[in-house]
């Protein structure tokens, strides 16, 4: 699995080889994956998004861009204004936003302009993902605020569920192309 190791460690860790544990982060992203599946169900893209704040729940939302007929009703957006909202204040500093797909350049732009201090997030995002896979939003120094990141969190839960949102869609043939392989 690439990029498990690199996962594990701590941007700023990483040279010393220190693996950070990801447990303590599974709850929170259980949570965001059972916010994505309700998606799903109203024939949504399934991403789910949680904020917390000092351990702390105080946002979760998925994606409702169909439902709201909104293109910036992403999880990761609803969340964020659910939790300033919340707290009073559009400056998340102390919170850690979990969502279930890497965010889009949109979302990644919405993070840092919120000072979100920490990125969890499931799967990577080979069409949009602004975090790692096709734009470095979060750490990119010209920016005035840096994210940590901590991909890969259940990971394969996310993908697995976006998958078969997919497939489910592209039904009968792609039904007939998992009978074949
Ligand atoms: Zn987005």
């Amino acid at each position: 699995m690439r990029g498990l190791t690199m996962s594990l460690l701590r941007p700023a860790e990483a040279e010393l080889d220190m693996p950070v544990d990801l447990a303590p982060a599974e709850a929170p992203m259980r949570l965001a994956l059972q916010s994505a599946e309700q998606a799903g169900r109203s024939g949504e893209v399934p991403v789910g998004a949680v904020v917390v704040v000092r351990g702390q729940v105080v946002a979760v939302a998925h994606n409702q861009r169909e439902c709201l007929n909104d293109p910036t009703a992403h999880a990761e957006i609803i969340a964020m204004r659910a939790a300033a909202a919340a707290l009073g204040s559009w400056r998340l500093v102390d919170a850690d936003l979990y969502v279930t797909m890497e965010p889009c350049p949109m979302c990644a732009g919405a993070v840092v302009n919120a000072r979100v201090r920490r990125l969890f997030y499931g799967c990577d995002d080979p069409k949009a993902g602004a975090v790692r896979t096709l734009f470095r939003l979060l750490d990119d120094a010209r920016l005035n605020h840096q994210v940590e990141v901590f991909p890969g969190v259940l990971a394969a839960e996310s993908s697995a569920l976006l998958k078969s949102f997919f497939m489910r869609l592209r039904r009968p043939a792609a039904d007939l192309r998992v009978a074949q392989r």
